[in-house]
C-alpha cells in the first residue's frame, strides 16, 4: 500500500455538543475553538428599533454558541442590520412562548384595531 496515497489525517477531537460543528484542533485563533452550531436563516423584513420606516428585507441567523469560558449555551439571533441577540434557551423559550401567545390570531398584538 502507497502511504503517500492516503489521505491526510488531522486529529480533531470530538465535541461533547452534538450540535456542534466546530473543527476543533482544527482552527487556528482560539475563538475559533468556540461551540456552533449550524444557523438556521430566515428572511424577514425588519428595522432597528431605534428607527423609522418600512424597514428592509435582512436575513436572520439563528444557531446555538458556546465560548470556551461559557457555562452555558447561548442562542444567538444575528441579523443583517447590525444587531444580534444572544439568550440562553430557557430566554429563548419563554421569547417563543410570548410571541406566539401575543400575535396568534386573537392575541393582544395581533392586530391593529378594528381595520387592521
Ligand atoms: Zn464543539
Amino acid at each position: 500500500m502507497n502511504q503517500r496515497l492516503s489521505t491526510r489525517r488531522v486529529d480533531r477531537r470530538p465535541c461533547i455538543h452534538e450540535w456542534c460543528v466546530t473543527e476543533h484542533g482544527a482552527t487556528v485563533h482560539p475563538d475559533d475553538e468556540d461551540h456552533r452550531s449550524v444557523g438556521v436563516a430566515l428572511t424577514v423584513r425588519a428595522r432597528r428599533g431605534e428607527d423609522r420606516g418600512g424597514g428592509e428585507e435582512t436575513t436572520l441567523e439563528i444557531g446555538a454558541l458556546r465560548r470556551s469560558d461559557d457555562p452555558e449555551t447561548w442562542i444567538v439571533i444575528e441579523t443583517g442590520i447590525g444587531v444580534s441577540l444572544a439568550l440562553t434557551r430557557d430566554g429563548a423559550r419563554d421569547l417563543q412562548h410570548r410571541l406566539a401567545e401575543a400575535i396568534t390570531p386573537g392575541g393582544p398584538l395581533s392586530r391593529d384595531g378594528i381595520d387592521g
